[in-house]
Formats: structure tokens, C-alpha cells, sequence
């Protein structure tokens, strides 16, 4: 059967309602989550709810990661939204049924296999925060030779908002209207795919991939982001975060 995996929701929730009722039209058996479930926008706590009653299992982003650690090195936008995940989701007595959400993302395991596939939201040899970056096949082949050394089947990250594949070759096939299924073969390939909530491929539909029979598809899906900006912008979260879901950049 078919299975769904998404990633880098950024607590866009109108981009993730979009995806999983395409989901539910493509009647994927079901859905694995790659983290990133909040920063950047304004809805993490809708956004988890969905993600803990949808996705069979979520590995840990380095956004979730930051809710329970320094915010040192995220930029000043990314810290900034950090803090209004952290106050609309830390258990409150007043507000009940925080905590079943804050303990989920705090739990969030590094990694994953499933399927006969590895999972990570950055990379296998640092599952958090590493980026397997489009251009690293042919500016940092030692990268790559030590990215794929670690793997040893086909293998599917988030974390750069950009979908496409890495082949053995290391070279780097962006997903796109006209090339967005590839061949898995069982051989080991890194596969992003792509961002729900804040894609930077310049293209602003909602990023997400489907599995079946050792073929994936990556799908992208238009939304109302226009809601989404006009949350981020009342939550008084820097206009750049709400820019840029128009552009997809
Ligand atoms: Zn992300």
C-alpha cells in the first residue's frame, strides 16, 4: 500500500490541511512525519494536534529540538518564532490539554526505519541538524562519500525545503512539475521531500511525497496561504515569514 511522508510544517496548518486531505483522495495507507512540526508560523499547536492524530510516527526536527534548547544559533526570525511556539504550547494549568502536545514534540525520536527505508529530517550522519544540500554532489563530494557510507538503502530527509533526490552519483535531480517520480530501485539514494509549510524551491504549493511499490512521487498542493500570512502577521511575528509563503522562497 501506498504511505505518504511529509515534513517541515512550520505551523502552517491551512498547508497542512491541504496535504492531508489530498492524502486522503490518493488513499495513502499511511502518513510518516520528517519534524519541523512548528517554528516560523503561528499555528504550532493546531498543527501538532493534526500531526499526533494523522502520522503513524514523527521524528524530531531542529525546530522541535529548539522548544527544549538553546536558541543560539537560529537567526533572529527563526528565534523569534521559536519563542511564540514555546508560549503557545508550554503547559499552562489554565489551559488544558497542553501537555499531551508538548510531551510528544519533547519525546520526538531521532531517527527512524520503516518500510525498508531509512528516515531523517537533516542527514544520516547527523540526524538533526546537518543539511544534505543540492549542491554538496559536486562542492562537497567527502560530504556525500560520508553521508552515503552511513546508508545503505534508499533513505528520505526534509530539512532544506527543497525536494528532489541524490543519486549514488551524489547528483542532485530537483522534483518539479515535469520530473517528480523517480525509481527507488532498493539502491541507496537520499530523497527530500520538500516542505509542507515554507517551500523554497520557488514554488509556494505545500511539498509532500508518496511511496508506492518502490517508485516515489513527490505532489505539491496549492493552499490559502493567505491566511496563513495574515496569522503570522497578527501573531506579530516578522512580515518576511508571511512574504514569503507567496513566493515559495
Ligand atoms: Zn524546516
Amino acid at each position: 500500500m501506498a504511505f505518504a511522508i511529509i515534513s517541515d510544517l512550520h505551523s502552517n496548518l491551512e498547508a497542512l490541511e491541504a496535504v492531508l486531505a489530498r492524502t486522503e483522495m490518493l488513499g495513502v495507507s499511511e502518513i510518516l512525519c520528517l519534524g519541523d512540526v512548528v517554528g516560523y508560523g503561528a499555528d504550532p499547536g493546531p498543527t501538532t494536534r493534526l500531526v499526533m492524530h494523522h502520522c503513524k510516527w514523527t521524528i524530531l526536527g531542529n525546530h522541535d529540538w529548539g522548544l527544549f534548547h538553546s536558541l543560539d544559533d537560529f537567526n533572529p526570525l527563526a528565534r523569534d518564532a521559536l519563542h511564540l511556539s514555546r508560549r503557545r504550547l508550554k503547559p499552562h494549568w489554565l489551559v488544558p490539554g497542553r501537555r499531551a502536545a508538548w510531551e510528544f514534540l519533547r519525546k520526538l525520536p531521532e531517527r527512524m526505519a520503516d518500510h525498508g527505508f531509512l528516515f531523517f529530517h537533516g542527514s544520516p550522519r547527523d540526524p538533526v541538524m546537518e543539511y544534505v544540500l543540492r549542491s554538496d554532489g559536486f562542492l562537497e563530494p567527502e560530504k556525500m562519500n560520508a553521508i552515503f557510507a552511513a546508508i545503505d538503502r534508499p533513505t528520505f530527509v526534509g530539512h532544506t525545503h527543497w525536494p528532489g533526490i541524490h543519486r549514488g552519483d551524489f547528483k542532485f535531480t530537483q522534483a518539479n512539475d515535469d520530473c517528480r517520480e523517480f525509481d527507488l530501485n532498493g539502491e541507496p539514494c537520499v530523497v527530500n521531500v520538500g516542505s509542507v509549510g515554507q517551500p523554497r524551491d520557488g514554488d509556494p504549493r505545500a511539498s509532500f511525497a508518496v511511496v508506492d511499490r518502490g517508485r516515489v512521487e513527490i505532489h505539491r498542493v496549492a493552499y490559502d496561504f493567505r491566511r496563513t500570512q495574515a496569522k503570522i502577521l497578527a501573531a506579530g511575528l516578522h512580515p518576511a515569514l508571511a512574504e514569503r509563503l507567496a513566493r515559495g522562497k
